[in-house]
């Protein structure tokens, strides 16, 4: 039996100048190390089929499915602020399209494949490391909620790469709702190619936004349909305490989901100026900054439209500033809904912001770990004798003043403390993906091939919501020895 891929492919349809047609690079020695056995049921994939040899020589770019029309996509971007006007697809390679049991069109693609027209110096190739970290992250984000890309298979490549030290290669099988980024209009748009603008507009209307398709005007409703994406994509990420680490404009997707896995981080402590990536020196994209970087983002994107927006350019940019000019307010609402729930609040009222910022000023000022003290502020809104929440403050005087104010406020809801206690436990993870965990698991793969710790950190943060009494060390914050200060780039 072969592996059988359902590609419907659509993206390789498109004019020459939106790719470059190239098949993956075969590899020495591929072997399987993880296979996403639930996603690949829900792409109409065998999975048993995959484990076996030949589906590692697939999912390692050895051997190119039938129906695959491979390709590297062309793009552009803004990297930290500045314009590089190609960029591309430079070790990464897309299979094809298939779609999957909710109907939805998943794009199947391999990362960490070979050389492309776009790999400019690099060797094409990804790391163990970076591989682990993208499934790790990408798949806790698919747990907590939070769009995005997701890990169908990890496999190692029996090939070293050099980096700084020389490293096993791997290649991971990312899926995505698409790949189309910010910066895949930019690509064009420094071209001056218009008609290419409006064939990838009314491809992404068409595969995004299909609610759209019969709008009086679509391409400023898709600005609006981007905009109001991002503010949610990007309030979500604050509400978990997400870090990106790099949302260069070829790392925004079109579609609204996470991509690009770099140097991304959780943080512990709260601190709204924390900042991972070793790359990101001035704090570009520090936590506290995404919503502005996303707008920022959002503006490329916008600018990539004015030639769609109709024949007098002066009144074009006035609709794409009214259209960005919704952002703050999306974001906003978002992200102060999330937070009121995260609080255990079930319902809206004056001084609710208020409150709400002062527990996040003093968690900062105490270094109060940020997953911890919510979802343990749950147990507070059940039992008043719970300290969990307190304890998490370097002055525990700072947490009581500020949860006698707190507890006035739930007093004027009508939930039992054992609903609000359930409620927050919904919103607020106890187990996401800890640097200090994500590191250990990173080197017993590399230093030790051993995989016993990826999977199990994988199983526990499957259930992020669920407390896992047998693995609770895993909630654990680093210990001061166990900190990991920087995050570096997956190339
Ligand atoms: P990223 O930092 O992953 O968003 O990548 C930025 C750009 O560099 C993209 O065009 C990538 O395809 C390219 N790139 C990153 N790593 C490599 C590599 N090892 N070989 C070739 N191109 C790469
Ligand atoms: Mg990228």
């Amino acid at each position: 039996m072969t592996v059988h891929f359902p590609f419907q492919n659509s993206y390789s349809a498109l004019p020459d100048s939106f790719f470059a047609r190239v098949a993956p690079t075969p590899v020495a020695a591929p072997r399987l190390i993880k296979l996403n056995r639930p996603l690949a049921v829900q792409l109409g994939l065998d999975p048993d089929l995959l484990e076996t040899p030949e589906g590692a020589e697939i999912l390692a770019g050895k051997t190119v499915p039938a129906g695959a029309d491979p390709i590297a996509m062309a793009y552009a971007g803004h990297q930290f602020g500045n314009f590089v006007p190609q960029l591309g697809d430079g070790r990464a390679i897309l299979l094809g399209e298939v779609i999957d049991r909710n109907g939805v069109r998943r794009d199947i693609q391999l990362k960490g494949s070979g050389p492309t027209p776009f790999s400019r110096r690099g060797d094409g190739r990804a790391a163990l490391g970076p591989v682990l970290r993208e499934y790790i992250v990408s798949e806790a984000m698919f747990a907590l909620g939070i769009p995005t890309t997701r890990s169908l298979a990890a496999v190692v490549t029996g090939e070293p790469v050099i980096r700084e030290t020389v490293l096993p290669g791997a290649v991971l099988t990312r899926v995505a709702s698409s790949h189309i980024r910010v910066g895949t209009f930019q690509f064009f748009a420094v071209r001056r190619d218009t008609d290419a603008i409006r064939r990838l507009a009314d491809h992404v209307i068409a595969r995004h936004y299909p609610e759209l398709l019969s709008a009086e005007r679509p391409y400023h409703a898709l600005l609006a349909g981007v905009v109001a994406r991002q503010a949610e994509l990007v309030a979500r990420w604050l509400l978990v305490g997400f870090i990106h680490g790099v949302m260069n404009t070829d790392n925004s997707s079109i579609s609204g989901e996470t991509i690009d896995y770099g140097p991304c981080a959780f943080m512990d402590a709260y601190n709204p100026a924390q900042v991972f990536s070793s790359i990101d020196e001035t704090g570009r994209y520090a936590y506290a900054n995404q919503p502005r970087i996303a707008l920022w983002n959002l503006t490329r994107l916008a600018e990539c439209l004015l030639p769609l927006f109709g024949e007098e350019q002066e009144k074009a940019v006035e609709q794409a500033q009214d259209i960005l000019g919704v952002f703050p307010e999306t974001f906003s609402k978002a992200y102060q809904a999330g937070l009121r729930s995260k609080v255990g609040l079930f319902s809206e009222r004056d001084g609710d912001e208020a409150l709400i910022q002062d527990l996040l000023d003093a968690m900062a000022k105490n270094q109060a770990d940020f997953t911890l003290t919510f979802r343990k502020l749950g147990d507070a809104a059940g039992d008043p004798a719970a300290d969990g929440a307190r304890a998490e403050f370097m002055d525990p005087a700072a947490f009581d003043e500020w949860a006698q104010r707190w507890r006035e406020r739930l007093a004027g809801e009508q939930q039992t403390a054992a609903e609000r206690q359930t409620a927050m436990n919904a919103v607020n993870p106890a187990f996401i993906p800890r640097n200090h965990r994500v590191e250990a698991v990173i080197q017993a793969a590399v230093n030790n091939d051993d995989y016993a710790p990826f999977e199990e950190l994988v199983k526990v943060l499957a259930k992020p919501f669920e407390d896992q009494p047998d693995y609770a060390a895993y909630a654990d914050p680093p210990l001061p020895d166990q900190r990991v200060l920087q995050t570096f780039c997956g190339t």
